[in-house]
């Protein structure tokens, strides 16, 4: 990062005296997502994994000019840079679980609002075919990482990410995420990692919050 984004932790004009980043809130109760995703695996994913995340960027930058920065600048700042890829990688978990929280809800799943299904079909053909290019790249992502739903230019795309790299530094505009890590379905579906992506897609989806990012 540049000096002018990060200062020193002993610059005393940077220091907040409190921790800049926080857990944002789950949309819902931890058990919402039940059966799909039990209490137990979103109890560990958020309160342990998304809040690793969280601990580690305020130990990585708390005190400093970036911990006042939106997480968006941190990664855009940060990305590609073996010397930051510490920060990079905890800026972008922590905003890769806040996207992922907000991708599912209870009783998700079904249609699309007609203006997000129209531009669906518009880009894939049919809903079908999305959902099949989705599971498809939620399945085959080797190792841990993302699927996403972006808008690159006018046209929808399904894009993988690998461990916590995001659309977000190459320009696309994300929709919707799916965690493909196996702490996101270990506890409930073992490796049968195709099992927790149709269970996304058909029961958690959260196509409201597509719509609302496609604008
Ligand atoms: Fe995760």
């Amino acid at each position: 990062m540049n000096p002018d984004v990060r200062k020193s932790a002993t610059d005393p004009a940077a220091s907040t005296g409190s921790p800049a980043f926080t857990l944002p809130a789950l949309p819902y109760v931890q058990d919402a997502l039940e059966p799909y995703v039990s209490a137990r695996t979103t109890g560990f994913h958020y309160g342990k994994h998304h809040k690793g995340y969280i601990d580690n960027l305020n130990k990585l930058v708390g005190g400093t000019v970036s911990a006042g920065l939106p997480l968006e600048s941190i990664i855009a700042a940060t990305v590609g840079r073996p010397d930051e890829a510490a920060i990079f990688n905890n800026a972008a978990q922590a905003w890769n679980h806040a996207f992922y929280w907000r991708s599912l809800r209870p009783k998700g799943g079904g249609e699309p609002p007609a203006a997000l299904k129209k531009k669906i079909e518009a880009s894939f053909g049919t809903l079908d075919a999305f959902k099949k290019e989705w599971a498809t790249a939620a399945t085959t992502q080797f190792g841990s990482g993302w699927a996403w739903l972006v808008l690159d230019g006018d046209k929808l795309k399904v894009v993988k990410t690998g461990n916590a790299d995001v659309p977000l530094t190459t320009g696309l505009k994300p929709l919707l995420t799916i965690d493909v890590w196996e702490h996101a379905y270990y506890l409930d579906y073992q490796n049968r990692r195709a099992d927790y992506v149709n269970a996304v897609l058909d029961k958690l989806i959260n196509w409201e919050f597509a719509a609302e990012n496609l604008g």
